[in-house]
């Protein structure tokens, strides 16, 4: 048995849920055809048997609810509580869940819970007994196969390892309330409030004509103020490398990359970008890049159609006083003779 904590959006089950199930599937069928259940936490009344229909297609046998005021806003503790109770419920030798936030916390929760090893990022797996999985480590910049043969094996699945896809046969879902017991000290620490983010843009930023990227050289959240004002001055979008978003130090939609957009501008400009291949695969389209990087063997240098070997942090603020003061000369016209 398999049991997948899954997380839900303004549109149902989020999408990184849905990759989770299809790799806890693929699991399944590895270990003969266990049943794979899911775990909803804090649905309004109803939306778990809403719910069923779409999580029949995806391969999931039992949804397990938890609905009550412990679970009215996101705490992490509490989640944990619900999926260790579900597993008991399930007998579930593999608990799973996207490698979300949210997730991993949840996941590393139950892991301590149970005292068992968790494996984060997973992006594939290999056989059941035992359990093996490759596991994104360094913000995705290796992978790293990790054994689990402890039972339960607790992992999180890492977004976009696997496309989200229905199963083959669809099967009949079936709805259980779960009561949990949850504790004072697992409410301590809860969502309040929440704030509106922004809105998304990735669109913006596949059409755009001129995307100006930033990866780890930015040195940090403080060191975008260059390249978004060389992306003003230019009409472009900001875009920026996997580290850049794992780190927190900008948002995920301007994300470059295989895991981010792909994008075909006229020109990009990769500042501190070393061009990975996983970045590569999102601007190759690109018709002219020009690459900024202090060093100058980094692939993403080589590759580009022209490269300035420098510190962005110099290089990109000289280039935007040149586009200044050109547009200064050009709006104000020649000098009087
Ligand atoms: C499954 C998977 C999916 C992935 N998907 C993506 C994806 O969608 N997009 C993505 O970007 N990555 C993705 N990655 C991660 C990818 O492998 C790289 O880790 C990442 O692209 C590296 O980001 P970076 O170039 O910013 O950092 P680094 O590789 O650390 O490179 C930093 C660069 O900055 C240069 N530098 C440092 N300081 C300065 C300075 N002051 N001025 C100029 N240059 C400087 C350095 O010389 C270096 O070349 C994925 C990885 C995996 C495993």
């Amino acid at each position: 048995m398999i049991i997948v904590l899954l997380e839900l959006d303004a549109d149902g089950v989020a999408e990184t849920s849905l990759e989770t199930l299809r790799l806890a599937r693929d699991l399944a069928t590895e270990g003969g055809g266990v049943p794979v259940h899911g775990l909803v936490l804090g649905a309004a009344d109803g939306v778990a048997e809403e719910l069923a229909d779409q999580l029949g297609k995806h391969g999931v046998t039992t949804l397990y609810s938890a609905r009550g005021e412990a679970f009215e806003s996101y705490a992490a503790a509490a989640w944990a509580a619900a999926l260790v109770e579900a597993r008991e419920r399930a007998g579930a030798v593999v608990i799973t869940g996207a490698g979300t936030p949210r997730g991993n916390e949840v996941l590393a929760h139950v892991a301590a819970r149970i005292d068992v090893p968790m494996a984060a990022n997973a992006v594939a797996f290999d056989g059941l007994s035992p359990l093996t999985v490759t596991r994104q480590v360094v913000s995705g910049a290796a992978l790293e196969e990790m054994q689990l043969p402890q039972r339960p094996a607790v992992f999180s699945v890492a977004g976009h390892a696997v496309e989200a896809k229905p199963a083959d046969t669809a099967t009949a879902t079936s709805v259980e309330e779960l009561s949990v017991q949850v504790d004072e000290p697992d409410l301590r620490a809860r969502v309040v409030s929440t704030e509106p983010g922004a809105p998304d843009q990735s669109g913006d930023l596949q059409s755009a004509r001129v995307v100006v990227g930033a990866g780890r050289g930015a040195g940090g959240p403080e060191g975008f103020a260059g390249v978004s004002e060389l992306a003003e001055l230019l009409g472009g979008q900001v875009g920026v490398s996997r580290v850049v978003t794992s780190l927190g130090w900008r948002p995920h939609h301007e994300q470059v990359g295989q895991t981010g957009s792909r994008i075909n501008p006229d020109l990009y400009i990769p500042c501190g970008i070393s061009g990975a291949i996983q970045h590569w695969a999102g601007c190759a389209s690109s018709k002219t890049i020009l690459a900024i990087n202090t060093d100058a063997e980094a692939p993403m240098m080589t590759k580009a159609s022209y490269a300035v070997v420098g510190d962005m942090h110099e290089v990109v603020p000289a280039i935007n006083e040149e586009i200044r003061r050109r547009h200064t000369v050009s709006t104000k016209g020649p000098p009087p003779a």
